[in-house]
Order: structure tokens, then sequence, then C-alpha cells
């Protein structure tokens, strides 16, 4: 069994699902695969219940969007003669969608189980909508609603995962099952009274490494729209690189903190069975992509393996003089936030023990100001603690690499390049286990700091030759070929760029890129 994810920008449109279709027909043997929204919607959905909680009556707008959306990939993909059962499925979901905003908008609330069946709405119609495409296309495919597989409770106002329930039911349905394809909606699942539940905003990674578990698949493939983990943001850094292999630690130190394309709890249930993932780009099949598995880094590969950063982070300080050697102060700290659920991405305390500074997601920001300040309630009234401070607009940069504990120097490159471009650090942390190094830096800086480390990690190794080619007739087009060519394969296994940076012949000479040489050349043929 092999389970394949495809996200939303792989679900998007029509020309997208065309090239799902092709890797489902390319595929042999029995498989799962776990379908997302239709890109943005989700977005679509969220932003929808907050207008409507809001009392603003422009939710009807997103609806109107929404229905859009389906219905043109419906008329897109599905011949006329079989549209109408999907179509009138679509105005059905459309309607109940309508009827459960219009009463939030009129009462002005939502309950956390609004919440998640209004952003439901995005799997359940994109899984029909593909079913009625592998149908359609003679795939021999069932589609299975993951809310009879998938069960959660909830814990502390978070729905948590029912792993032995939910093993079991999938088991049972998968031994029962026929169909060379089962097709399942990811993000969505049940609770024990049967009412819809969701795993997180980009949930649909986890609940496929949930169906991987529970099938021992031999394979999880996570297909999105780059190709693999990169080295960096590939939206921030031009130069990030796909990543060819990673440890199961190194993808979540890079995923925890923000490389979203897998979402952090997806490698727990994977990492229990040994299964490999691989990223893999929908739009570049025959990309290698990233394989994530639990063999170790080769010995001859990058130190750092990737810098991820997340953005919208805070940073709250709690420093006094009645902080100093008393026991329990940490414990107090950590208790008041996590007895309210406050995720603490990162945790600095000097070893005066004078102040405890913590990051924490800019919109939990308040709570943790507010829940620390009752905490110590007692301390600050005698001066002895300061309220906590909080100061929003920072990023968080982590640079990851599993064997970055074993080479010294890895701190003293990244604080000297970040202050050689004045690019001030706010907090520093690094993990015990020594897979990452995470800096708080102004929200300002971002795209210098990930760009100035990302070059001193990656770029700076690979050497760069500057050629001026005089003469283009045959030998030097046949030349300019194999280095527009061979430029990814020279800058994978030697480390070298070449640079054409002038051609001239007897009559002209150019200074330019490869483009305008390849124009010129051209014209001089
Ligand atoms: P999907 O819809 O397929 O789940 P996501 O948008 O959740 O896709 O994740 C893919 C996106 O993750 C990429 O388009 C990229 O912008 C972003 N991303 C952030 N950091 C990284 C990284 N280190 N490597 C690859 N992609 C990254
Ligand atoms: N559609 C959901 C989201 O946008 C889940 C996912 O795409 O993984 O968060
Ligand atoms: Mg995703």
């Amino acid at each position: 069994m092999k389970i394949l994810k495809f996200g939303g920008t792989s679900v998007a449109n029509s020309e997208s699902l065309s090239r799902v279709l092709k890797i489902i027909q390319n595929q042999r043997g029995p498989i799962a695969v776990v379908v997302s929204a239709l890109g943005g919607v989700t977005d679509l959905l969220v932003e929808m219940l907050s207008l409507a909680q809001s009392g603003d009556d422009h939710y009807k707008d997103n609806l109107t969007v929404i229905e859009k959306r389906h219905l043109e990939t419906i008329k897109n993909c599905v011949p006329i003669q079989h549209q109408s059962a999907i179509i009138s499925f679509l105005k059905k979901q459309i309607n109940e969608l309508e009827s459960r905003l219009d009463a939030i908008h009129l009462l002005e609330e939502v309950t956390p189980k609004n919440n998640s069946s209004i952003s439901s709405y995005g799997e359940i119609l994109s899984s029909n909508i593909i079913q009625e495409v592998f149908t359609y296309n003679k795939i021999n495919s069932v589609l299975k609603d993951s809310r009879e597989l998938i069960k959660t409770s909830s814990h502390n106002g978070r729905d948590i995962v029912d792993q032995e329930i939910t093993e079991n039911l999938i088991k049972s349905y998968f031994k029962k099952n026929t169909s060379d394809v089962v097709l399942l909606p990811g993000f969505i699942a049940s609770n024990a009274l049967g009412e819809t539940t969701t795993l997180g905003r980009g949930g649909s990674d986890y609940s496929a490494a949930i169906f991987a578990n529970a099938t021992d698949s031999r394979v999880l493939e996570i297909w999105t729209d780059v190709s693999g983990m990169y080295t960096a943001d590939p939206k921030i850094v031009a130069q990030a690189m796909p990543i060819e292999k990673l440890t199961y630690y190194e993808a979540m130190e890079l995923s925890h903190f923000g490389a979203k394309v897998i979402y952090p709890p997806t490698l727990q249930p994977i990492i229990e069975k040994k299964i490999p993932i691989v990223i893999k780009n929908t739009f570049a099949p025959e990309d290698p992509g990233t394989l994530i598995d639990d063999t170790p880094t080769l010995e001859n590969v990058e130190i750092v393996k990737g810098i991820s950063h997340i953005n919208k982070v805070a940073l709250i300080n709690l420093e006094g003089s009645g902080m100093i050697g008393i026991t329990g102060f940490s414990k107090r700290f950590f208790e008041a936030l996590s007895d309210q659920n406050i995720n603490v991405i990162m945790i600095t305390q000097a070893s005066s023990e004078h102040s405890i500074c913590i990051g924490v997601k800019e919109d939990e920001a308040m709570k943790a100001k507010k829940v620390i300040d009752e905490k110590f309630d007692f301390e600050i009234s005698i001066n002895k603690v300061a309220p906590a401070q909080i100061e929003k607009n920072m990023v968080n940069i982590a640079v990851v690499g599993e064997k970055m504990k074993d080479h010294q120097g890895i701190s003293g490159k990244l604080f000297s390049s970040l202050g050689a471009n004045n690019i001030n650090i706010r907090a520093i942390a690094q993990g015990a286990s020594e897979r990452n190094i995470s800096i708080i830096i102004d929200k300002k800086n971002v795209i210098k700091a990930i760009n100035t480390l990302h070059e001193i990690f990656f770029e700076a190794q690979i050497k760069e030759l500057n050629l001026f080619v005089t003469g283009v007739g045959n030998v030097g087009s046949k030349l300019l070929e194999q280095i527009e060519k061979q430029t990814e394969y020279l800058i994978e296994n030697i480390r070298l760029k070449i640079r054409v940076i002038a051609l001239s012949n007897s009559k002209k000479m150019v200074l330019g890129c490869l483009d305008v040489f390849m124009i010129f050349k051209k014209s001089c043929i």
C-alpha cells in the first residue's frame, strides 16, 4: 500500500487536476489518495466565518466565490452528461453552508463546533468532485469519508486523534476494500458524538500520515507545488535548492520552525513505523524531490540542511530580582502558559536567572501576558517582578542540521554574518540536541537575514567562474549549449557555477545573461 497526498495547489483547478490524474494513472498496486480543499478555499471559509461572526454580511461574497470555483472545476473536468449529480451535490452543500452562516451572522457567535464544521466544507467538496473526475476517467476508485475513520477527542480545548480507535477503524476498512484507489478527504475527522472536527490548518498532511501508519504503507508521497523541502522558503530565497535527503528529525525541526511544506504533527505517526516520506512536485513529477527517512545523513553533505522561519512572533519578557534563586519560578511560568494551551516557540533564560524570555505566536501574546501576570500577581504587587513585557513584529529563524552538533563555528558564522549586515538579534536559543539554532529578529530584517544566512551556509561554497567566450561559431555555440544544459549538474556535483558574462565574434560583443547570448548567437549564425 502507498499513500499519495495532494495539497490545495495540486487540486486548485482543472489544469492541476489533470496533472493529478496522470500521476494516479501511472501508479501500480493499491493506493490511497488524500486530498485537500481546492487551493485557497479553506482561507475563504475561515474568513467567511469571521465576517459572519462580526455581523458583516460580506460573507455572502465569499460564498459566491466558493460556489463559482467549484462549479468551474466541475464544468472543466467532467463531461456535461455526467455533471448533474455532482452539481446538485454542490448546490446542496452551498445551501447548507449558507444556512449555517446565516445563523452565525444572526447570533454573532461562533462555537468551536461551528468552526470545524464550516472549515470542513472545502475537503468535502473537493473529494466529491475528484471522485467524479476519477470515475469519469475509468479509475477504479471509491470515496470514503475520513470522518468515519479518524476519531478525535477534546483535550484542553484541542481535538486530539484517538490513535487506537482510529487505527482499528482504518485497518478494518482497508481489509474489506476491493477498489484500486481509495480517495479520502484530508484535514477532517469526527468525535465520539459524530460531530465534525479538524486536524488543524495544513492538517491534510497529518491525515495522510495517519492513514500511512494504520495501513503499514511502504511510502507516503506528499505532492505539492515545489520540488521538495528546500534549503529555505523558495518564495523568499530565490537561490533556495531542494534538499535531496533529510532525516525525520531534521524534517521535524524544519517544519516545526515554519517550513510549511509539511505540517509538523505529520512526522509523529511516520517515525513510529519508519515509513519513508517523499515530497514531490505535481507540476514537475520527474524532479526527484526530497526523501525523508531514518537513514543517517551521509558524510559529505552540508552540515546545515535548511533555514526556516516563523512570521508573526511576539517576544515576552519577564524580569525582576524576585526571580533569582527561587526554585519553581520557571515551573509556574510555563504551567500558566500550558494551562491556556499557549504554544511556546522558543525559550531563553539568562544564567543570572534575572529574566525569562519566550517567543509565542503574536495572536496569543496578550493572552500569554494576562496569564503570566495573574500567576505572578503577588510578586508583581511587591515589586519583585515587573509585569510581563510584549514586543510584537518579530520573526523566529531556525538553522537546522543533524550534523551541527559535531561541528564548531556554526553559531559564530551565523552571528558574524548577521552582524556584518547590521541585523540585530533579539533572542537566541539552541536545543540540547544541537540540531538547530534559533534566533528572534525584528520583522523588518527578515528577508535580508534569511538571504544572508542562505548565502553563507549554502551559496558561499559554490565557486563562480566568469567566462568570456570569443567566437560563437560551431564550437563556441556548442559550448554555450553544454554550459546551459549542465548548469544544475555542475552546481550540485562540483559546486561550480559557470557564468557566461560576455560573448563576441569578429563584428559584435555583448555583455549580459545567457538568454541574451542565445539571441545573439542565433543572429550571428
Ligand atoms: P500544499 O497546498 O501542497 O499543502 P503548502 O502551501 O502547504 O502546500 O506548502 C507548500 C509551500 O510551502 C511552498 O509553496 C513554499 O512556499 C512553502 N515553503 C516554506 N518553506 C519551505 C521549504 N523550506 N521548502 C519548500 N517549501 C517551503
Ligand atoms: N485545507 C486545509 C487547510 O488549508 C488543510 C490542508 O490543506 O492541509 O489548512
Ligand atoms: Mg500544506
